[in-house]
């Protein structure tokens, strides 16, 4: 055995791992599949911009340890995340606050908002809503459901809201106040420099191998360390044998343009069924960026099918239960530990893949 551990996986949580198992004087080697480490985090510099090349992230959380953790790496600007929806080009404040109500209807005072809101709601009669089309208007009314809700949902979900059920939208925050910070939380930012540096900076003086498929080598690096964190996806570790787990997939069109502002913001929601793609990311403004050109990436939601990039668990019974199966054959192999959104197939947020990785190395050390 020549290591500790062998972490697969450069992404947030095998970094972690990696660090604080080295911190406690452990040897680990860390291997990646992709040609580069961070994960779906990763930034890549293009124009001298860092570009989200796996979707927009935003680092936002209430958890003083999660941020001082990561703060440890990266210095983070005070990026807020404040989206633009774009209703076939009348341009509304996200999420719902008194600028889009301002916007929609020329009210001035919370009172008159809320007022509307009701108005429509009372309007609709609906009081026992069967899809998401009736849960949404019986919720935020029929203007905000029309211009705000509708396309872009029928967008993400790839069918009608008529055709999707209530329960996914449980609520729909309204504020009746002018915030258009779209994060409730206490810290967010943008690691400066990218999150790529942030993840060099967790992984520095550790040994990292990438191009390297822990699946295809098996045999051989099962043998090189006394125990295993894998963070790849939990189906394909054990040849999915009890079925596949699915994702939602997200294509990208990743374009430099010649201009210094394409949009001027970071995201614009296009909130209409037309326009195919869900949203346009701007990356330089991240960081505030003055550059010559601009790098811009439109959007597409779209089915995954096996071989895609898995990006979002679906949180339904099939896929529920099918988890729970894998999680059952991987609690009983052993000298590996399952973690990350992979690993444990669950949606986290990037301040809770650090909160869980601490809490799991913690039971190693
Ligand atoms: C589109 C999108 C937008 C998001 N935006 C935000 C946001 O704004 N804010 C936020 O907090 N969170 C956001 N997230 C969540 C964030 O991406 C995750 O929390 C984070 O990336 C999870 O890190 P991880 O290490 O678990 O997984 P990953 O980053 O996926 O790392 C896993 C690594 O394992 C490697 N690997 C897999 N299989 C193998 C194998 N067989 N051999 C070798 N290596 C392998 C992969 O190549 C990958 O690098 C977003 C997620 C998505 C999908």
């Amino acid at each position: 055995m020549n290591y500790d551990y062998l972490i697969v996986g450069a992404g947030l949580y095998g970094a972690i791992f990696a660090r604080e198992l080295t911190d406690a004087g452990k040897k680990v080697l860390v291997i990646d599949k992709r040609d580069h480490v961070a994960g779906n985090i990763y930034t890549e510099d293009v124009e001298g911009i860092n570009v989200h090349k796996y979707g927009a992230h935003i680092f936002h959380t209430n958890d003083k340890k999660a941020w001082e953790y990561v703060t440890r790496f990266a210095a983070f600007n005070r990026y807020t995340n404040s989206p633009v929806a774009n209703y076939k080009g009348e341009l509304y404040s996200l999420p719902f606050n008194m600028y889009t109500f301002n916007k929609m209807w020329g009210v001035v005072t919370p009172e008159e908002a809320a007022a509307k809101i009701e108005e429509q709601r009372q309007a609709a009669g609906i009081t026992e809503p069967k899809n998401l089309e009736e849960q949404a208007i019986s919720l935020v009314g029929t203007d905000i459901y029309e211009k705000l809700i509708k396309g872009y949902t029928q967008k993400q979900w790839g069918r009608p809201c008529t055709e999707l059920p209530s329960f996914i939208i449980k609520r729909l925050p309204v504020r009746l106040t002018f915030d258009n910070n779209y994060f409730n939380a206490l810290y967010q930012g943008i690691p400066m420099g990218g999150y790529t540096k942030m993840i060099e900076n967790m992984l520095e003086g550790i040994e990292v191998k990438l191009g390297v498929d822990y699946l295809e080598n098996r045999e051989e690096l099962s043998k090189i360390a006394g125990k295993i964190v894998y963070t790849g996806p939990i189906d394909a570790y054990f040849d999915y044998k009890l079925g596949t787990l699915e994702y939602r997939s997200v294509r990208f069109e990743t374009e430099i343009l010649d201009k210094p502002n394409f949009q001027g913001n970071a995201v614009v929601n296009y909130t209409d069924s037309e326009t195919p793609y869900t949203r346009i990311i701007e990356h330089k403004f991240f960081e505030f960026g003055t550059q010559d050109k601009t790098v811009i990436s439109r959007e597409y939601s779209s089915e995954w099918k096996k071989g895609d990039e898995p990006y979002y668990p679906v949180n339904d019974d099939k896929n529920g239960k099918l988890y729970q199966e894998y999680k059952q054959l991987a609690d009983n192999e052993g000298n590996v530990i399952f973690g990350g959104r992979l690993g444990e197939y669950k949606y986290y947020d990037m301040d809770a893949v650090v909160i869980r990785a601490l809490e799991m190395v913690a039971k190693e050390i």
